[in-house]
């Protein structure tokens, strides 16, 4: 029988970061495994995510999800295998949970779902598959109730839920797709990946470019951005337009209040509607996700984008680069 480990490495939050996160703000540490108890399972973490929201996890408000502990793990989307069981998951089952940031980590077997690595990496429930995917998926279709014909644009549109929500909205049968992104490689990308136009928002006002890049307006907006993203959709959206909010990663790191669209007032004109959402209430549309995004994917009719790094120590770095950018498609850490 192989031997199973006692102990286990895992990345604790050492300070709150002010501003931008540090590599200081995370300490890596080695623990005691405890022993299971009944209803647990053991699972060696292959791959655990790094996303934008742990970022406001990390300050002490309350928020829609727990802050993270001083001096405890952090914790967050991972992939592994279950390699001891007292609960109904046999060992050898490749999972997906909630305990990323760890080499190993016990789990209540209810807490964790089995998943078909059949076809697609592991990672890929971090990511295509996985939360990312159904944000994408939900924000476009429930949230910014999209329709064949409309005109898209999206901000952040080289990353995770960005790139997927223009290739979702291509198949879809949108007019024109258009995305925003950080750096020319990016923008390369995008048309790689079948967006009509887009540009990259250092290159001027995000107003003006949006302007060249959909000149017959914009029927929905999926908002990744916030700020002058924002603003600018709302000086381009058509009567009747939406905007999907699902986050606003240019406020995240700072550290005072951050301007709003100045032009909010148009959207009483327009009769536009600008709608948050959080993708926890969406899973009722998980499995048709699921579903569709499989054999999307299997067909060749998806690309899916992903940046890897190496090992539980690169982890911390690989969450402060994903901020700033570092990443196409989904940042994953392979452990
Ligand atoms: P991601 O887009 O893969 O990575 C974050 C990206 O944000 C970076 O690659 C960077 O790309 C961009 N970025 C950083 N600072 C920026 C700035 N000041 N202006 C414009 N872009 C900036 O991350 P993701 O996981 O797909 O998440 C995308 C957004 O969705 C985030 O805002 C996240 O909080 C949100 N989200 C919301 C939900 C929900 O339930 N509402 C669920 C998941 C994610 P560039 O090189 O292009 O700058």
């Amino acid at each position: 029988m192989t031997q199973l480990p006692t102990t286990t490495r895992q990345i604790v939050l050492a300070s709150r970061p002010t501003g931008w996160p540090t590599p200081e703000d995370f300490r890596l540490e080695t623990v005691d495994l405890p022993e299971l108890t009944d209803g647990q399972v053991l699972v060696r973490n292959t791959a655990m995510s790094v996303d934008p929201y742990m970022r406001g996890r990390m300050n002490d408000v309350k928020s829609y999800v727990p802050p993270f502990q001083l001096d405890q793990p952090l914790d967050g989307g991972a992939v592994g295998e279950v390699i001891a069981s007292r609960g109904d998951i046999p060992v050898g089952t490749q999972v997906l949970h909630g305990l990323g940031w760890r080499e190993h980590a016990v789990v209540p077997a209810d807490k964790v779902s089995p998943i078909d690595t059949a076809r697609v990496p592991d990672s890929a429930y971090l990511g295509v598959l996985g939360m990312p995917g159904l944000t994408a998926y939900a924000g476009l279709m429930a949230v910014a109730d999209f329709h064949e014909g409309d005109a898209v644009f999206v901000s952040g549109a080289a990353g995770a839920v960005g790139s997927l929500v223009g290739q979702i909205a291509r198949l879809s049968g949108a007019s024109r797709v258009v995305g925003s992104a950080g750096s020319p490689a990016k923008v390369q990308r995008l048309l790689d990946l079948g967006f009509d136009a887009a540009f990259d928002y250092h290159d001027g006002s995000v107003t003006e470019q949006l302007k060249q890049a959909a000149p017959d307006g914009i029927d929905v907006y999926f908002d990744n951005v916030g700020g002058d993203h924002l603003e600018a959709a709302i000086a381009r959206l058509n009567l009747h337009g939406r905007v999907a909010m699902c986050g606003a990663i240019a406020q995240y790191n700072a550290t005072e209040p951050t301007p709003a669209p100045r032009n909010l007032a148009l959207a009483i004109g327009k009769q536009l509607t600008l709608r948050g959402f959080l993708v926890g209430s969406y899973s009722h549309l998980a499995d048709e996700f699921r579903s569709r995004m499989t054999d999307w994917v299997a067909a060749g009719l998806i690309t899916v984008d992903e940046t890897r790094r190496e090992g539980l120590d690169a982890a911390p770095q690989a969450f402060i680069d994903l901020m700033r950018g570092a990443n196409t498609g989904k940042m994953v850490v392979t452990l």
